[in-house]
């Protein structure tokens, strides 16, 4: 069986016509699929029965299964395991603050960079998610809110996996959720986060789509950056700034740059001033995230002072920067730690 929400308007289009049906049964369906959210072809009441029990026959819509969930009510997040049907499970997060409905989405099960900081890293590589089971994820989360007459604002990519590693599904995605045939998100409410894959970027650039980039740089020298971000190790951080200036100039977006903060690592007033050399002049923003102990993972937290003089050195050289003292996504939520804890205890 196929999954329906792999498909394109335009490939919906053509496999519409190779039926012989109009053109505009292609609309209908995906305005069923992606701004109705209706996942049962039955309920799809403007196609003729024939067609909608054909539809049941060949495509699945939305296949993944939610599992284990984790809530954090102070924080307003809420963590859910989507089983897919090769039994691979995915994280995705629903973040709740103020009136923004954030969904962060994973892009790969496990990834390839492996981060020394990271749980997701320490995983490994499983696969690619395909364009559907990236937006799925946004999708679960749009049936909820909708049916508490709310919605999704915004699209975080910064779940499992290197979303530019998985380039063609990840912009399937999001021009897919963009559609105005469906939920209509605006570019502006999606943010990509990598850790400078150059040629990524650059193809990014050109999509001619406003999306935010977020840079992963955790390190302002070459050495201590390729010891955290071991994949990244292929594009200096020189080539990676180029790659963001072409990013700005193509799109007029600023970069966010986010910087995983670890006690004794990359947290000493030295590392401070040279981030702050970097990014000087530049469109930037800073996320200083203060690392979230995790089992397995050898790294502490950097005392609230250390942070703050970390943050004094950035702002005194007119650079932007908010420390996410709670909300490390990476970390918290988007690093396997909910999966694995879930294969800890499967049940
Ligand atoms: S921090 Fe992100 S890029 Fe690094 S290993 Fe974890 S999921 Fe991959």
């Amino acid at each position: 069986m196929r999954e329906l929400l792999d498909l394109s308007p335009a490939e919906l289009r053509e496999y519409f016509a190779s039926l012989g049906e109009p053109r505009y049964r292609a609309r209908q369906v995906f305005e069923w699929a992606w701004k109705h959210l209706v996942w049962d072809f039955s309920r799809m009441t403007n196609l003729p029965v024939s067609l909608r029990e054909r539809l049941t026959q060949e495509f699945t819509i939305g296949a993944a299964e939610p599992g284990a969930s984790l809530m954090d009510a102070e924080e307003g997040t809420e963590k859910i395991l989507l089983k897919l049907p090769d039994g691979e499970g995915v994280e995705t997060v629903l973040m709740r603050e103020e009136d923004r409905r954030t969904v962060c989405v994973s892009t790969q099960v496990g990834c390839p960079i492996g981060c020394a900081f990271c749980a997701t890293g320490k995983m490994g590589f499983h696969r690619n998610l395909s364009a559907g089971e990236i937006a799925l994820q946004v999708l679960f989360f749009a049936r909820k809110l909708k049916a508490e007459g709310e919605r999704v604002t915004h699209v975080v990519l910064m779940g499992m996996g290197e979303p530019l590693l998985n380039y063609e599904a990840t912009i399937k995605a999001i021009r897919n959720l963009n559609h105005p045939w469906g939920l209509n998100l605006g570019a502006r409410r999606f943010t990509v986060s990598t850790v400078g894959i150059v040629p990524g970027i650059l193809r990014l650039a050109q999509e001619g789509m406003q999306l935010n980039l977020a840079v992963s740089l955790h390190a302002p020298w070459d050495d201590l950056r390729a010891e955290l971000v071991p994949l990244a190790k292929t594009y200096s951080i020189r080539e990676v700034l180029e790659a963001t200036e072409e990013y700005i100039r193509a799109t007029k977006r600023r970069i966010t740059y986010e910087y995983v903060l670890i006690s004794g690592v990359n947290d000493s007033p030295a590392a401070a001033r040279a981030l702050g050399k970097l990014l000087k002049g530049r469109l930037a923003h800073v996320n200083l995230i203060p690392f979230n102990p995790a089992p397995g993972l050898p790294f502490r937290r950097p005392s609230l002072h250390r942070v703050e003089a970390f943050k004094r050195e950035l702002l005194k050289r007119g650079i932007n920067v908010t420390v996410r003292h709670s909300r490390g996504v990476r970390i918290q939520a988007g690093c396997g730690q909910l999966r694995a804890q879930l294969r800890a205890n499967p049940g």
